[in-house]
């Protein structure tokens, strides 16, 4: 028997291992596991050169689990180790400056794992004592027992084992009791091994036999060796694919899409990506990528490794290229990774490009589901924005799809206005806008239907892109507005009737949590009498800033909109014949008191002329200020009694609300009112 010491520079590594790699202790399965599939891996491949001419025999590798001695054993049939190996690989732990190392990535037990090689050793992060008996497959080989409790010392002793390989014995420790649970294992061996290219079994295949569970002798397999990515894409059928799918994420749809991945050259790269058909967030957050190396489960968080908006995707990816044990910022500045990076993206355009071309109408058909990654990663990556503009849709209100290029040609000849400006009309609700959408519609114009998560968001996106385009949303301002094109009307009511047609308006104008900007358009007499637009320019800004939920100054403002009222139609003509008709005495006296001041004002502005303020006498400062508060007196007068009148007038309110009801802002009491009163009217 040989003791010894553990070759370690730090006196007893044992204590680091278990205090620093807490967080993930299950991965010692992972470990041993990877070193007993490599082991075999290594014998078929002397096997297949010649090397080894004996007898290659079950290479199964098996977990047990004893509960009763509380061990835990991986056991397989591939190369084993000489003495002299377990005293080169298991012995001599390559060890330098290790506390330090230790303290810089406390937090990152898989860097401590690969920067030392510490596979093997992570199983006493829960075992006090390991066990390990080998036999090389070369010839004259003696077997070897290796064991060691946790301090650097450890025994060597021959054996007469005949069995080549290796099995491995873990004593689990009291703080670890949960790993000799069954259930436990075998959650372990799904995350991690699942699809590693080896047989393992784990148990027996259990069978209901007279309403009780009973063990078969049948091994209990619980990997696939050759999964669906190892496989050529040719290989491959389409129901393979979902099948596969439904694999991975056993709850969910059919996704929409998959993307078989399969490069060897200038780095390899495997996996199977689905585009999937998202309901919830939750789904988003729960089904993710997962990442193997040579079929060894890695990780489910690929953020480091793809770009960030092909996270959303489901699927596998395998890459013996991607540095694993590493820390995550070193990651992100690997050019392998960098270029697995891209070349994702590309493949993924690739593959939308072409079954966009090859068949159209499935593409549509799936399009609303799609349309969330292709925008994000359009906003997200150049390089897949200036790739998707080929089959990125726009989907307007009729519910037809276009690609940008061709929704240019279709609105070109209609939509441009007179600054050659092509307006791109669209609406984010489709019952919200309906008037509006109408509206539009009988001008002959498109309406696009933006209705999506990330459609506010797109649109700001895509506007500088397109030349000489901008988009208006179809309550932004009147329909004649819109798409402006110069074509001027002649208006019925004079500036000065506007003039007072306004506190008439504003006497019947909702609260004060918005505000509204009375305009006069000179429409035609069959259009709307009155009618509510919000800026595009304000409610983006207001959009986007609730989106992105910080309180800005646009947060503090109320809403305000304009209230444009049609200055051609009949019943407009009819309030304003009646202020008229009212009031036109006193306004007309108003009117004449008003001019007579403001002659006096004007004369005054002229003496003050040239001169400097103090060279301009006190009298008539005095004239001047005595002037303007008069005229002002007069103005509040004009528009008192002119509100005064316009609050007791039943049909502007009901126009009015006319307007806030096509812009779905007349809401309980006020809609109550509203009712009655179109009652009381049609009387
Ligand atoms: P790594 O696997 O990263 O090299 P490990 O500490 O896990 O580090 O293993 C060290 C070495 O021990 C392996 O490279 C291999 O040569 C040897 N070894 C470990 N497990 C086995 C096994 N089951 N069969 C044969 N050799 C093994």
């Amino acid at each position: 028997m040989t003791k010894g010491k553990i070759n370690v520079t730090t006196e007893n590594i044992f204590p680091i291992i278990k205090k620093f790699l807490y967080s993930d202790h299950e991965i010692f399965l992972r470990e041993l596991i990877s070193n007993a599939v490599d082991a075999t891996q290594k014998l078929k491949t002397l096997a297949s050169v010649g090397d080894f001419k004996g007898e290659l025999g079950d290479l199964t590798i098996r977990v047990d689990v004893n509960k009763k001695k509380k061990t835990i054993t991986v056991t397989d049939a591939g190369i084993g180790m000489t003495a002299e190996e377990v005293e080169k690989y298991i012995n001599q732990i390559a060890f330098s400056s290790a506390e330090d190392f230790m303290e810089k990535y406390k937090n990152e037990s898989n860097a401590i794992i690969g920067h030392f090689g510490l596979g093997f050793y992570s199983s006493f992060m829960i075992s006090d004592k390991v066990e390990i008996n080998t036999l090389s497959w070369q010839e004259e080989a003696k077997g070897v027992a290796w064991s060691c409790d946790g301090s650097p010392e450890f025994t060597l002793d021959e054996t007469d084992n005949k069995e080549r390989g290796t099995s491995i014995t873990l004593h689990i420790d009291s703080d670890s009791k949960e790993f000799l649970e069954e259930a436990k294992i075998s959650e372990l061996l799904d995350k991690f091994c699942k699809f590693l290219p080896v047989e393992i079994a784990f148990g027996k295949v259990k069978e209901w036999k007279d309403g009780k569970e009973v063990k078969t002798d049948k091994d209990n397999i619980i990997n696939e060796t050759k999964p669906l990515w190892t496989l050529p894409p040719s290989e491959v059928k389409d129901e393979d694919y979902n099948e596969f799918y439904r694999k991975l994420y056993p709850v969910g749809d059919d996704p929409l899409f998959n993307i078989h991945l399969n490069v060897d050259y200038p780095f390899t790269l495997t996996g199977i990506l689905y585009f999937p058909r998202i309901k919830n967030n939750i789904e988003i957050q729960k089904n993710k990528i997962q990442l193997y190396s040579n079929q060894v489960f890695v990780t489910d968080s690929v953020e480091d490794i793809v770009p960030e908006f092909l996270t959303l995707l489901h699927g596998v990816l395998d890459s013996p290229d991607i540095p694993l044990n590493v820390s995550r910022s070193y990651l992100q500045s690997d050019s392998n990774v960098k270029k697995i990076s891209s070349h994702i993206t590309k493949k993924v355009a690739d593959r939308l490009e072409e079954i966009f071309k090859n068949d159209r109408e499935q593409f549509e058909k799936k399009w609303d589901d799609l349309k969330l990654f292709i925008v994000y990663g359009m906003m997200s990556d150049e390089k897949f924005h200036d790739r998707a503009e080929k089959f990125a849709l726009l989907k307007n209100i009729d519910g037809k799809y276009f690609t940008l290029k061709e929704y240019e040609e279709l609105i070109k000849e209609n939509q441009t206005d007179k600054n050659k400006t092509l307006v791109y009309l669209y609406a984010t609700d489709r019952a919200e806008q309906f008037s509006y959408i109408e509206a539009a519609k009988a001008k002959g114009y498109d309406v696009l239907l933006m209705d999506g998560q990330l459609d506010t968001h797109f649109v700001n996106h895509l506007e500088p892109k397109l030349k000489e385009s901008r988009f208006a949303r179809v309550d932004s301002d009147i329909v004649e507005k819109l798409i402006d094109k110069d074509e001027a009307r002649e208006s019925k009511l004079t500036s000065e009737q506007q003039a007072d047609l306004t506190p008439v308006f504003q006497s019947q104008l909702p609260g004060l949590e918005m505000s509204y900007f009375v305009s006069y358009e000179s429409l035609s007499e069959t259009d709307q009498p009155v009618m509510i637009t919000q800026s595009e320019f304000m409610r983006r800004m207001k959009d986007m800033q609730e989106m992105s939920g910080q309180a800005s100054m646009y947060g503090n403002m109320p809403d305000s909109y304009n209230l444009v009222v049609n200055a051609n139609h009949p019943l407009v003509s009819k309030i304003s014949e009646q202020t008229e008709k009212k009031l036109g005495k006193k306004l007309e006296d108003l009117r004449g008191e008003k001019k007579g001041l403001s002659e006096e004002q004007q004369l005054l502005e002229k003496a003050k002329e040239g001169k400097k303020e103090e060279e301009i006498p006190q009298s008539e400062k005095d004239q001047m200020e005595d002037v303007n508060k008069k005229l002002g007196d007069l103005e509040n007068k004009r528009v008192e009694m002119l509100k005064k009148y316009g609050s007791g007038q039943k049909l502007v309110k009901q126009l009015i609300d006319l307007a806030l009801l096509a812009n779905n802002q007349l809401k309980g009491e006020d809609l109550a009112a509203f009712v009655k009163r179109s009652v009381e009217l049609i009387k």
